[in-house]
């Protein structure tokens, strides 16, 4: 027993501006239309479209089952389920163009509460104190007791509906009203905060940050920096001072770890790496600490809209120890970075006395970030 999906797309609505109907307005560079049909993809669909919108969503959607709307809402809705009347479905999904932020799951809970229900329909409670206005004050207080924000999709066994919107002459603001006026029960089904229903230019904007969050935009780098012991009595190790019997060569403070990280985060924006950002021919990073090295590189990830997810930095050495020292390397590296020190490791190993590092002429390090997009 199958069930159908109509999506009702044939408004004029233009509150959300640029004179294009809201549905037919970009998201995140292609209509909301197009969202909301990709929401329910693999199951039957008819879209019910404005007559002069055909050309485009026959380009945009094709092979997809077009319906011309009515002169209402209700006249839209009704005009698919006729279409549809006959062909073996048993419940209907009908929800708004708008709405492109529709998830399977709460799909599945509405199609699972029409086991028990005739029609049921996504809404939350009103959390916010009610008012009504006169004038431009507050003219009362009204109870939000028992009250809901109703949402789509509203979903219905498929006689039932469409013998009410039979029924129904005139308008409606939603199916539930339909559903009601024809004597249908509708259970409420938990619906969901982010089934925003896009209507004004605010809501676009809140639209296009929620589908960056679900798209997780992740960006992953990795460093590798090397440094030659020479003399000194310390080294700096990811922006700690530790006291050994030879100092670290470099045209800085040669703190390679913190080198190599900064070479990740610039490798996850696809920035380069610390010699172009700081040219060693330039003297005026003679010596410098390499937190403004740091510093930069994190500062350009936040410009560039992301933020450090997690670091990763191991030390290649057969000394000085670093164990002792990473618990104060990981609070420096995340106090530079301004991020949670559970978020940065540091680690160590040795490499079997093997190599360059075996033979202690120098330490290597290598390091991964992850960047997410804010
Ligand atoms: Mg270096």
């Amino acid at each position: 027993m199958s069930t159908l999906v109509v999506i009702v797309a044939a408004g004029r609505g233009t509150r959300a501006g640029s004179g294009v109907p809201k549905q037919w307005r970009n998201l995140d560079g292609r209509p909301v239309l197009a969202h909301t049909v990709a929401a329910f993809a693999g199951l039957p669909l008819i879209l019910v479209i404005h007559p002069e919108d055909r050309p485009q969503a026959e380009a945009l959607f094709p092979g997809t089952e077009l319906v011309e709307g009515g002169a209402s809402r209700a006249a839209s809705v009704r005009n698919a389920l006729v279409a549809a009347q006959g062909r073996g479905f048993a419940r209907v999904l009908i929800h708004d163009g708008a709405r492109p932020f529709v998830t399977p799951a709460l799909t599945a809970r509405l199609v699972a509460a029409l086991d028990t229900a005739t029609g049921a329909a996504p809404a939350l409670p009103v959390t916010d104190a009610l008012w009504h206005g006169k004038g431009g004050l507050v003219g009362g207080t009204r109870s939000r007791e028992g009250l809901f924000r109703a949402q789509t999709p509203q979903a219905f066994r498929f006689e039932p509906i469409l013998a009410a919107h039979l029924a129904h002459g005139a308008d409606a603001a939603d199916d539930v009203e339909v559903a009601l006026a024809a004597g249908l029960d509708v259970a409420i089904v938990e619906g969901e905060e982010e089934n925003l229903k896009l209507t004004f230019p605010g809501d676009f904007d809140r639209g296009d940050k929620l589908l960056r969050n679900r798209r997780m935009d992740l960006r992953m780098g990795n460093g590798y920096d090397v440094h030659a012991f020479t003399t000194g009595d310390h080294v700096w190790l990811c922006g700690v001072k530790i006291p050994h019997s030879r100092g670290l060569l470099g045209h800085s403070d040669a703190d390679v770890g913190m080198h190599a990280l900064t070479d990740a985060i610039y490798g996850a924006l696809a920035a380069g790496d610390i010699g172009r950002h700081f040219p060693p021919s330039d003297p005026q990073w003679k010596g410098a600490a390499s937190h403004a090295f740091l510093s930069h590189a994190i500062g350009l990830a936040r410009d560039q809209g992301f933020e450090l997810s997690n670091c990763d930095v191991t030390l290649v050495c057969e000394r000085p120890k670093i164990g002792p020292h990473a618990p104060q390397m990981r609070a420096e590296l995340a106090r530079i970075l301004g991020i949670e020190a559970g978020r940065v490791s540091v680690k160590a190993t040795t490499s079997e006395r093997l190599g360059f590092t075996g033979r202690e002429e120098g330490i290597a390090a290598l390091a991964t970030a992850l960047l997410v997009q804010r």
